[in-house]
């Protein structure tokens, strides 16, 4: 067997990703029928329209062929030969349909197209007309301009951003501050998150930010470190691709004494060579080694991207492949954190069909991630896995329910001292992810489910402080819901609204109330349910707009 390239891997990935994504279609298709037999002749043109849609709007033209390639069934090979040809919708059911008539008249595909034709006075442009009707009407067709959708999505979400600190979101943090202290909180937070940056050179097809708020010429954050200090223990440092201001990681290092956990969320793409990798990690040890004397002792956990998404092979226009973040720099990173005991190594990643069994471990990504470390002289061995405790839906097969692999321990085989933590978590359909192929990631829709039959989310909206360096607070779980701007009032005064707030208590427990709430304000109530990937997505999405918050809060303080 030749050995693995590139162009091997993104054939292989886009083989198993159009398997499942015509699983998911004609699973969905053979559902509908029921309640509507007159779809029966209509399925498989639509599944095959599906088919070539998928693979026009996914797949390179110089891959296509090999792609479609995947099934060696005879049956099949009018299909592959159609498929490869990259034919518009109408021109591909106009062949589907006439290589159907071609066969002998009792072939099965003859006489269910002669059947089709039946319901349409045999007359063979009504037919083709009828199926691409239907078609257009369902929600298969994957969505005709990406780009457009992507550039709508930016916009509300840069109108989202514009009413951080508006008339209605001041006139709901004036009610709070008039509200007395009702909810009881520890004297300090578990954690806070702070946001140094928020921006990004990728553009990651699960990404939920589209718009980002530009952060540029702050102030010297040693005075808010300080404030900090006094809050918690933990920070967790986010906001895309924070490379460019590690110096402001390592400064919170040093100016924390109390802090003994510093989390760092990071693509990855800083691992382009060795000599990168070594700066960027030897920083964090060059500011824990500084630290003061008296300081509590601290450890650096570093939280890298590695997934599907993070690390997809893609192609440009001439059909060059590249991997978005590639796979030998996180490769990289293990190898040098293994090394490095005081920073401990999280790799995230998102669930995906592959998370049902142990070919996780063995396929996809994390088989890249083998290869690459193999080329180094390492090998990753898998210490502990652990399994979710709720099952999920399989994204192609809605019928398969099962717990999939959350999180794992492993460690290099050179460094078994040096554990690295794998967690694995769902998507939900925020921002690009509105669009993304429902096949290619697990969602909680199951627990939504549950929880609207009525039972209790295992945990709730988490509301710790999200501290901004341009001054905005707003929550760990949503950058959408401001609680004020420590540049224009005191921070500890920010801090008395987790006392007070009704609505932000209400989110902790994923209050059931608040979607009565929305429902007497507001008439989509139904179809945001129907299209929420989670509990989590659902609240997020009945408080997205200042004036619900405005109006959800004067009705909880009653
Ligand atoms: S998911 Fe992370 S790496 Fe990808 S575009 Fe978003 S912020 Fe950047």
């Amino acid at each position: 067997m030749s050995e693995p390239t590139l162009e091997s891997d993104y054939i292989r990935n886009k083989q198993r990703a159009f398997k499942e994504a015509v699983a998911r279609v004609n699973r969905l298709l053979q559902q509908r029928v029921v309640p509507q037999p007159v779809l029966e002749p209509m399925l498989e043109p639509l599944a095959h329209l599906f088919a070539n849609a998928w693979l026009r709007s996914e797949v390179h033209p110089r891959y296509l062929s090999a792609v479609a390639a995947l099934s060696r069934n005879p049956e099949h090979a009018f299909l592959v030969a159609l498929l490869t040809q990259q034919l518009d919708d109408r021109a591909f059911m106009e062949a589907h349909l006439r290589s159907a008539l071609a066969t002998p008249a009792e072939h099965p595909r003859h006489l269910r197209v002669r059947q089709l034709l039946a319901h349409h006075d045999h007359d063979f442009a009504q037919t083709v007309a009828a199926v691409l009707a239907q078609w257009q009407q369902s929600d298969l067709p994957p969505c005709a301009d990406f780009q457009q959708a992507v550039r709508q999505v930016g916009a509300i979400e840069k109108s989202r951003y514009a009413e951080r600190l508006d008339e209605d979101e001041r006139a709901r943090l004036a009610l709070v501050d008039r509200l007395p202290d009702r909810f009881p909180t520890p004297p300090s937070f578990a954690k806070v998150g702070l946001i140094p940056r928020m921006a990004c050179a990728q553009s990651c097809r699960h990404c939920m930010f589209v718009w980002r708020p530009v952060m540029r010429d702050l102030p010297d954050p040693t005075p808010l470190y300080k404030q900090v200090n006094g809050l918690t223990t933990q920070v967790l440092f986010t906001g895309g691709d924070l490379t460019p201001v590690m110096p402001q990681f390592y400064q919170a290092i040093r100016s924390m004494p109390r802090v003994k956990l510093f989390a760092l969320l990071l693509n990855g793409s800083f691992a382009h060579d060795e000599q990168a990798t070594q700066t960027l990690l030897q920083g964090m040890l060059c500011a824990l080694q500084s630290r003061s004397k008296k300081a509590a002792v601290a450890q650096v956990v570093l939280q890298i991207s590695f997934d599907e998404f993070h690390q997809e092979i893609l192609a440009d226009r001439q059909g060059h492949l590249s991997e978005r973040i590639p796979v030998a720099h996180i490769a990289r990173i293990v190898r040098a954190v293994s090394r490095m005991p005081e920073i401990k190594l999280s790799l995230l990643h998102k669930q995906n069909s592959l998370n049902f069994s142990d070919a996780l471990f063995t396929d996809g990504v994390f088989e890249r991630l083998q290869r690459a470390l193999a080329d180094m002289g390492e090998s990753l061995q898998l210490l502990q896995v652990t399994q979710s405790s709720t099952t999920k839906r399989h994204p192609a097969r809605s019928d398969h329910h099962a717990p999939v692999i959350r999180e794992a321990l492993m460690a290099l085989a050179s460094a078994p001292q040096s554990p690295i933590h794998w967690m694995s978590g769902t998507t939900d359909r925020y921002g690009r992810a509105a669009y993304l192929e429902p096949s290619l990631f697990i969602n909680d829709q199951a627990q939504l489910e549950r929880y609207l039959q009525g039972e209790a989310p295992t945990e709730g909206f988490d509301i710790d402080p999200m501290l901004w360096l341009d001054g905005h607070v707003s929550l760990f779980s949503a950058s959408h819901i401001t609680m004020g701007d420590f540049f224009q009032e005191p921070l500890a005064h920010i801090l008395t609204r987790w006392r007070r707030d009704p609505l932000l208590a209400a989110l902790a427990r994923f209050d059931p109330r608040l979607l009565q709430l929305y429902r007497t304000l507001n008439k989509d109530g139904d179809d945001l349910i129907a299209s929420a990937s989670s509990v989590h997505h659902l609240f997020h999405r009945i408080t997205e707009t200042a004036h619900i918050r405005l109006e959800m809060t004067r009705l909880l303080a009653k």
